[in-house]
């Protein structure tokens, strides 16, 4: 079973995409919520706000062990969440070492869509389609560094998407798309640390 964090922000857009998949599901709004699931999602939203949220319900310090054991995808604000530094003082989880720039795209492109070229998702379909990146006032990931890898990118080279290990994080929103590979390419992760 999967998780989504349910505090605010596109969650129940995330649990549709797993449904549809074949996926069991559950919302994550408590500690003891995260019991017995295999991996968890953290949807985009507002980071500060799913913070401090995470923060009032004594959610922060369990989300981190449970991503020393189990797979982890953040997209967008949940991305935020999982790096070690937003150049802001705000609740983080700190699992990745990714060094993201909140709210990177200025206001005027501030929301936009561009196909993405992402090679990794070759594991889960043969299709060699791009991904129709959604952008929400996104973060940009400018730094990855240890064992984090660069997973896609925008044409400029600027970062949109990593792994490291168990630890999934992307800049866009494919629960917005009709596109399930980045779903499926995450539960592979889930499986894979399961079994390691
Ligand atoms: N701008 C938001 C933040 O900085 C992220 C936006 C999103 O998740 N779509 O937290």
């Amino acid at each position: 079973m999967v998780g989504v964090l349910a505090l605010q922000g596109s969650f129940l857009e995330h649990l549709k995409m797993l449904r549809q998949i074949g996926v069991d599901v559950r919302e994550v709004r408590l500690p003891e919520q995260l019991e017995n699931l295999d991996g968890l999602i953290i949807p985009g939203g507002e980071s500060t706000t799913i913070g401090k949220l995470a923060v009032d319900f004594g959610l922060l310090e369990p989300l981190r062990e449970f991503g020393k054991e189990r797979a982890i995808w953040g997209t967008c604000a949940g991305a935020i969440l999982l790096s070690k530094d937003a150049r802001r003082d705000q609740p983080l989880l700190e699992l990745m070492d990714i060094t993201v720039e909140r709210n990177a795209f200025g206001r005027q492109i501030a929301s936009f869509e561009i196909d993405l070229e992402i090679p990794a998702l070759k594991e889960v379909s043969n299709e060699d389609a791009p991904f129709h990146g959604v952008f929400i006032r996104a973060p940009l990931i400018d730094s990855v560094s240890g064992k984090a890898k660069v997973l896609a990118s925008l044409p400029d080279g600027r970062i949109v998407a990593a792994r490291q290990g168990h630890l999934l994080a992307t800049a866009f929103h494919p629960e917005l798309t009709d596109d399930d590979r980045v779903h499926r390419y995450f539960i592979n992760m889930v499986i894979e640390k399961l079994a390691s």
